[in-house]
């Protein structure tokens, strides 16, 4: 037997088309009968509202063979017989691209493979469209005709709305038998290895949050619309205050932040999202499936849109439908909640100041999509020695709150519910970690002295109360860089002089006469709060930050500055400025400093012993004319991720860009190997605080070129040491120069084989 009905092929449902199904759908889960009885009946009526010769339901199981489970047009005696590999045919390639598959000739379609027991040999089009869940193909939805004709794109929506429900159902077990539900769940949970670049070394394990919480899970039918209906009311109107409070309390945003806040808001307002959302659950759906619906139709409809700017406002929908799932459940913003005891926070990027938000006991891991070595929320990782991986854009996908993971921030591994054997592994590499740390504590007051005995001055970044305690720890010299910043991220409001004050004494304090750095707060970029207004950079790396924003506005500096001051009263005061271009800046900041110091001679207040003046050199134009910053100047330090983003033009924010261009780059190395030099001859002492140092290979280049002073993440200065001891700086030296004009992308590989062969520490 073959095809039993044959239909004229037509096309055209629109919203209402589309909910007529849905609420036919929803009657045919509702019937009595056994699971195959229903799925049999929900065939029938896909066939016939899409008006199609053929479709089928195919399901995903556990050996990854998908086997055809119902069909309203092929030859029944297939059913459950037919199975096609992962990958095989159309349907088999619709699984494996997660895509759906449109086709006027299936069979001169290169992937098509012949099934006799179907008896498909007289149809033609072809539409596949995949059931996805949690980022996982649980099956495939087939629609076929006999007439060779391409599906219209609304035929095309009308089946990708039926395959999220038939996803959701399968998942929920409302249709399945129990067995088969086992299948759908095991598929869901097993486990999954991810790839992606280690960035802060460690290894850690957890459950997964997620940033941006997934949706609760709910019923897909509902059992009374009315009921629906009103909650769906309170929802929006939950959302659409909490959108308001939201606006007054930014009131203060200005220019593009705040037009993007608007057309927030008015897309929660938006009439014809709430009329659709009510239609949704008029078909019969709960309130959170319809948002659920509504959403991916949007995200079909937005996605083909020609104008950027409505693609753009896909994420504004996004993040309200999301909000609006949240509210529904009764849950508020989950961020901030401590969920578990260990928690892995998965998410697609994030910034500082959100990563300061988390329990800092629970966080054990971060597992993030899009974010660079160098940037901030790296650097605050890295200082609060939090294992992290990045470049794994789907694991929002792939993962659910709740799941076991664990992370190897060195290899770059992600594992998502762990077999047992990877956990036992894993707690082998935890423990050696945790031996190597001890190696670290025992060397730590042995001197950074190269093998060919030449000093190296090795101090820690700090910024936190949490890094202060790191000083003793690690044996470091001192504070090189402290990034007082970051104190003014972590809160709602700006931090008051007696706040800043008590801060820095305290450090001071714990730094029992050892140097302490304080840079004065470089804000800007993807360092900023809430409550700050840095005016409408387009680009704000480039724009108005460190001394530039300093010497315009000194309604911050100055207090930073009388915080300082009176901080290190008796004690010598070591001020850092960060993002000098020119060194004319620097007599403008220094005159902002006179005055603070005039008004506490004043008032009779006790000044530091003495001041010692840094400029940081960040900007090429900075590192051009170091000899001449010098002259102004105690102390230079390199500020190696801000030096090289603009050496590269690559945003050191950007994951895309930032693995194209390498530190250890002959040219990079050459530019600093200049500064170096005029620093010398200036008689300036110059140090390096960039991140790259934290890498060892990076780190022995630095040195190789000439550099004595670093300043390096806490977690680094045990490595680091070793490094250096176990390194000829002589052999090194020679090595480079040796390489400085070399044509390469990067030095790295062959730098670390002559490193490695010459018996170099590399951890
Ligand atoms: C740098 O740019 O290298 C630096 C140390 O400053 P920050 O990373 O805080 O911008
Ligand atoms: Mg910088």
């Amino acid at each position: 037997m073959s095809i039993e009905n044959t239909r004229p092929p037509h096309g055209g449902h629109g919203d209402r088309g589309i909910t007529v199904l849905l609420r036919r759908m929803h009657d045919a889960v509702a019937e009595e009968g056994s699971a195959q009885e229903r799925l049999d009946l929900l065939t029938r009526i896909i066939a016939s509202h899409v008006v199609a010769d053929v479709c089928s339901i195919y399901l995903r199981r556990p050996d990854d063979d998908l086997e055809l489970y119902s069909t309203e047009g092929l030859n029944r005696s297939a059913v459950h017989k037919t199975r096609l590999k992962w990958g095989e045919g159309l349907v088999g390639l619709v699984a494996q691209s997660h895509r759906p598959l449109v086709t006027a000739d299936a069979p001169l379609h290169p992937a098509f493979a012949y099934r006799a027991e179907t008896g498909e040999d007289r149809l033609h089009s072809f539409l596949g469209v995949p059931l996805i869940r949690s980022g996982k193909t649980l099956g495939v939805l087939v629609v076929q005709n006999k007439a060779g004709r391409e599906y219209t794109s609304e035929e095309v929506e009308a089946v990708q709305a039926v395959a999220i429900l038939l996803a959701e159902i399968a998942a929920s077990g409302e249709l399945l038998s129990r067995e088969e539900t086992e299948a759908v769940g095991e598929m869901l949970h097993r486990p999954e290895r991810l790839k992606g670049f280690g960035i802060v070394s460690g290894i850690a394990s957890g459950r997964a949050v997620f940033l941006q919480s997934s949706p609760p899970k709910h019923k897909v039918f509902a059992a009374d619309t009315g009921v629906e209906a009103a909650r769906l009311e309170e929802g929006l109107t939950l959302l659409r205050a909490s959108v308001d409070d939201m606006l007054a309390s930014n009131a203060s945003l200005g220019g593009v932040s705040r037009e993007v806040l608007e057309a927030y808001r008015m897309f929660a307002y938006d009439r014809s999202w709430k009329d659709r959302l009510r239609a949704a659950v008029f078909s019969g759906l709960t309130a959170e499936s319809a948002v659920e619906q509504i959403k991916t139709e949007n995200c079909a409809r937005l996605m083909q849109s020609p104008d950027p700017y409505l693609r753009e406002r896909l994420h504004d929908l996004d993040d309200l439908s999301h909000r609006l799932l949240q509210f529904l459940s009764g849950e508020q913003k989950r961020g901030r909640r401590k969920l578990f005891d260990e928690i892995i926070l998965v998410a697609r990027t994030m910034g500082p100041a959100e990563l300061l938000e988390y329990d800092r006991k629970a966080l054990k891991g971060l597992v993030l999509g899009e974010v660079s070595e160098a940037s901030h929320v790296t650097i605050i990782a890295r200082a609060l020695k939090i294992p992290m991986v990045t470049g794994i854009r789907d694991a929002v996908e792939r993962a659910e709150e709740g799941d076991q993971i664990v992370i190897d921030g060195d290899a770059g591994d992600v594992h998502i519910r762990p077999a047992s054997k990877t956990v036992e592994s894993f707690r082998d590499k935890l423990q050696k970690q945790s031996e190597r740390l001890a190696v670290y504590a025992s060397e730590r007051n042995l001197p950074a002295v190269t093998r060919d005995g030449v000093q190296m001055t090795l101090y820690m970044n700090a910024g936190l109360a949490f890094d202060l305690p790191n000083l003793a720890e690690t044996g470091a010299g001192g504070i090189g860089l402290f990034r007082t910043e970051l104190q003014f991220l972590v809160g709602t409001q700006l931090p008051s002089v007696a706040m800043q004050e008590a801060f820095y004494r305290e450090a001071l304090d714990l730094a029992d006469g050892k140097p302490v750095i304080f840079r004065t707060a470089d804000i800007g970029g993807d360092k900023t709060a809430d409550y700050m207004d840095h005016g409408d950079d387009v680009n704000p790396a480039m724009g108005w930050r460190g001394v530039r924003m300093a010497v315009d506005r000194p309604g911050m500096i100055r207090p930073q500055l009388r915080a300082l001051l009176a901080a290190a009263a008796g004690r010598t005061l070591y001020l850092m400025f960060p993002f000098v271009t020119l060194s004319g800046e620097l007599g403008e900041v220094k005159a902002l400093l006179d005055r603070e110091i005039e008004r506490a001679r004043r008032r009779n207040q006790t000044l530091p012993e003495a001041i010692k003046i840094g400029a940081m050199i960040e900007t090429p134009a900075a590192a051009w004319r170091a000899d001449l910053i010098a002259q102004n100047v105690d102390f230079l330090s390199i500020g190696g991720n801000d030096l090289a983003q603009f050496y590269f033009a690559a945003d050191r924010e950007s994951e895309r860009v930032q693995r194209r261009y390498d530190p250890m780059n002959p040219g990079f190395l050459s530019f600093l190997k200049q500064t170096v030099a005029k620093a010398k001859r200036a008689k300036t002492p110059l140090s390096y605080c960039g991140e790259q140092a934290a890498d060892p290979v990076a780190a022995a280049a630095l040195i190789g070129i000439g550099m004595t002073q670093f300043s390096v993440p806490a977690a680094t200065v045990g490595p680091f040491r070793r490094l250096v001891r176990s390194l000829n700086r002589a052999e090194l030296s020679a090595w480079l120069d040796d390489h400085m004009d070399r044509p390469e992308v990067t030095l790295r590989p062959e730098l670390a084989k002559f490193l490695s062969d010459n018996g170099v520490v590399l951890e």
